[in-house]
């Protein structure tokens, strides 16, 4: 007799009490042990009462002396299978983005369009128009606000609220920055999962002390997995600006991108669609524009879906420069720079 033989007599007993799911199932069963012709069962239960417990040890054991040879000795013990609840941390509630007046998602279908470009000097844009303004950088697989925003290496300071440890968000630029970047050294990898992501990013956005704030942008991780529909359901947001670009490979994801707001369960408003790098501008010759992806994608685009077209940002290469240098192109005068002001007047007149 053979601890899987064993295994197999009692594996297939059913739990009447949970839907006649059986032993193995329900991994009950946590350990068989063998020793001449004595037999130990044990059997492992969640830390709730199971009224059916000790049908079970009864039945384990018949079954066991029903093949068994004769002579066997059978005992069943029983332990808890759950370790005893942790004491939780206080959830997080909405009381810090309560003097909110609007939270804005920016979203993108995928990765690498600009999001995060747009993110920060639409931020910044907004606080050049005299808003009060913040923005939470939950892009927690790439967080590049830090970087473009010349704040890599700020902590932000701790400070305690009731029961709460609270995160001070970095100013400059006149916005309030916070980002996981800020916690992380720039040389480490972050690798997060799953319900780690989700609530590391909740945390970059309900455990920091805003204050009142005419806006809070959050800086969404590209695409629409889990941990968006997530964080659409549980932060209170007003509405989303999508922020793609003029290429027609990129309807497919801006449909994934609205659609994630405006399922029935979440009903989020789509506040508009940002087209950058709508076209080329050679740095010498900022009047010119080249339509190297096609004209007018973004306007057809927002027709198509049916929500406006914010705004149109192009493809300069300071752009990319000032927000590898940390001073964000939307505190200048270029042609670039007023996009991002119009833009945040757009957005303002949207809501
Ligand atoms: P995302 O957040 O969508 O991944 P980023 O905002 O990080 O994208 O932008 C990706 C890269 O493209 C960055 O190096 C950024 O500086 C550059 N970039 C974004 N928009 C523009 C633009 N309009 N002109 C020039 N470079 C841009």
């Amino acid at each position: 007799m053979t601890e899987q033989e064993i295994f197999g007599w009692i594996e297939g007993i059913q739990h009447p009490g949970r839907e006649d799911k059986t032993l193995a199932e329900l991994e009950i069963v946590r350990e068989v042990v063998v020793d001449g012709s004595s037999v130990t069962v044990i059997l492992a239960f969640p830390r709730k009462p199971d009224p059916l417990k000790n049908y079970l040890v009864g039945a384990v054991k018949a079954a066991i002396y029903r093949e068994a040879p004769e002579g066997t000795t059978v005992e069943v013990k029983t332990v808890v299978s759950d370790p005893a609840p942790q004491k939780k941390a206080p959830e997080l509630g909405l009381d810090q983005v309560a003097n909110v007046g609007h939270i804005i998602g920016i979203a993108s279908g995928k990765g690498g369009v600009g999001k995060s470009t747009v993110a920060v000097n639409l931020a910044v844009a907004l606080a050049r128009q005299g808003f009060r303004v913040g923005l939470a950088d939950a892009d927690v697989y790439g967080p590049s606000v830090p970087l473009m925003t010349g704040t890599e290496g700020s902590v932000p300071e701790m400070v305690r609220e009731g029961e709460q440890d609270l995160m001070v968000p970095v100013e400059k630029f006149g916005v309030k920055w916070m980002s996981i970047g800020y916690f992380a050294r720039p040389d480490q990898a972050l690798i997060w999962r799953g319900p780690m992501a989700c609530s590391a990013l909740k945390q970059m956005i309900l455990q920091v002390k805003w204050g009142p704030l005419d806006f809070l942008l959050i800086d969404l991780p590209p695409g629409t997995g889990d941990i968006h529909i997530s964080l659409v359901n549980d932060i209170p947001m007003t509405g989303a600006v999508i922020v793609t670009t003029p290429q027609t490979v990129a309807l497919a994801d801006v449909r994934k991108g609205i659609d994630l707001f405006q399922n029935p369960a979440v009903g989020r408003r789509i506040l508009g669609i940002v087209e950058n790098m709508a076209w080329f501008t050679p740095e010498e010759h900022p009047e010119e524009k080249y339509y190297i992806f096609g004209r007018d994608g973004g306007a057809s685009m927002a027709s198509e879906f049916g929500v406006p077209l914010l705004g149109s940002i192009p493809l300069v290469q300071s752009l990319r420069e000032s927000g590898d240098t940390g001073e964000p192109a939307a505190l200048g005068s270029r042609p670039d720079s007023l996009a991002f002001l119009s833009l945040a007047s757009a957005l303002t007149s949207a809501l």
